[in-house]
């Protein structure tokens, strides 16, 4: 028999799809469908690898929120030691009342407002990890207001192709984000001259769902090369930001990724000696794969030659599909063995893009069995929309053979309730 250990999360259990030791059906009668549900227990392995990957190094391992903000996720990681990767001051509150100590946080994010600067030097976070010039100058005026430095690193934009989606590409030159590295010089020299700044590091992401080192390794290099010229200049850095980006197997056909192990090892390699700690911002490769989408399915519609699979759950509860043209496997959570064929499987939602897959091999479903779509852990949640009057989807943590609902399906009275008619006073 398998150990505990070794057997994931997420399997078939007598040919019913369990999640740690919960069968679906079961969390599906309670919860309602759709649902978010994830596994504690394969976060917590997702973070283990990166601390492990990482030991021995003066490295700090921040969680990527943006991927799932759930305060329960959250502080699944911040229990481990995680710091936490905040890219606007909603995710900063949340990573707070998560319990991530301040001295653990970055802030990252393109254009970062006063109320947020104010926020943050408040709450004394680890560094903000500044995009541009003029957000270089607010932040400065800000920590000058409060008679502080602020503990800064530029992003730069190392020009790499990271090989993703377009949608999901961050590091190169055509890109809104960071300081393009043939100018960044310049910008470490004018941030040594302003009097709120006190310049901590160099940060570079460039871009989610990596399936290569490649990229990676020729970022560093490009790193390491100007913390160089850096140290010529008499700018001595104390932290480099790598960011997140590694990617998770959607795809049944996905050949091998790098592991945490792999980027600590490139990370060692190329950046180890330069004396300076280095901060990994994983997002998704924690808790892709650690969560699903439960749902069911409504009818089996066939039009021309084609069969339409229609479930619960749409593009507003998860926008992947839609948005980005992502693929997730979509698997019975009764398995039968009966043959399969082609179904296109879709939402209810009144747009064509509310499609998840087309032509997917997929056994005979009636209305009202369940349907599970995996690895919808990191992005899914917290991209969800309300469009259609549809209430958010309710998110479920397991934990063994326990279960709790982590955020609550709200009623059509609450999402009513929000619309309002108050008058605005003008005098
Ligand atoms: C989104 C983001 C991450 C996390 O990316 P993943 O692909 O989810 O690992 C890390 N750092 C920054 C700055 C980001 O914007």
């Amino acid at each position: 028999m398998p150990s505990k250990k070794s057997r994931p999360a997420i399997h078939y259990r007598d040919d019913i799809l369990t999640i740690e030791d919960i069968p679906l059906p079961a969390l599906a009668e309670r919860v309602g469908t759709p649902a978010y549900i994830y596994s504690r227990a394969a976060m917590q392995a997702a973070y283990a690898r990166y601390r492990d990957a990482f030991e021995g190094m003066d490295a700090l391992v921040c969680y990527a929120v943006k991927a799932n903000t759930n305060l329960s996720v959250i502080r699944t990681f911040a229990d481990m030691g995680s710091g936490a990767d905040v890219v606007s001051g909603g995710e900063l509150r949340r990573a707070l009342a998560a319990g991530v100590p301040a001295r653990r946080i970055v802030f990252s994010g393109v254009a970062k407002t006063r109320e947020e600067i104010d926020f943050a030097l408040n709450a004394d976070i680890l560094q903000f990890n500044v995009e541009s010039e003029p957000e270089l100058k607010a932040i400065s005026a800000a920590a000058m207001a409060f008679g502080r430095r602020a503990r800064i690193a530029i992003r730069v934009n190392p020009d790499v192709d990271a090989g993703t989606h377009a949608k999901i590409s961050t590091g190169l030159t055509e890109n809104k984000f960071g300081i393009a590295l043939n100018r960044a010089l310049g910008v470490f020299r004018e941030a040594k001259t302003l009097p709120g700044i006190d310049i901590q590091g160099v940060a570079v992401h460039i871009g989610s769902q990596l399936t290569s080192l490649a990229p990676y390794g020729l970022t560093f290099d490009r790193i390491a090369a100007f913390v160089g010229q850096l140290a010529a200049a008499g700018i001595k850095l104390s932290t480099i930001d790598i960011g997140g980006g590694l990617g998770i197997a959607y795809h049944e056909d996905t050949g091998p990724i790098p592991t945490p192990a792999d980027l600590a090892k490139l990370a060692r390699e190329r950046l180890g000696g330069l004396g300076c700690r280095l901060i990994v911002e994983p997002g998704r490769s924690l808790v892709g794969a650690a969560g699903l989408l439960l749902t069911r399915v409504i009818y089996e519609k066939h039009g021309g030659d084609r069969r339409f699979l229609i479930l619960d759950g749409a593009m507003n509860d998860l926008m992947r599909p839609a948005l980005y043209d992502a693929y997730h496997r979509i698997v019975p959570v009764v398995r039968t063995g009966a043959p399969e064929s082609p179904a296109d499987i879709v939402g209810p939602v009144c747009e064509t893009g509310d499609t998840f897959a087309r032509a997917r091999p997929m056994p005979p479903l009636q209305p009202g069995d369940l349907v599970a779509i995996l690895d919808a852990g990191a992005y899914g949640a917290v991209m969800a929309s309300t469009y259609n009057a549809r209430p958010l989807v309710p998110e479920v943590m397991v934990d063994g053979g326990s279960a709790s609902i982590i955020r609550e399906r709200p009623s059509h009275a609450d999402m009513m309730a929000l619309d309002s008619n108050r008058a605005i006073a003008f005098a």
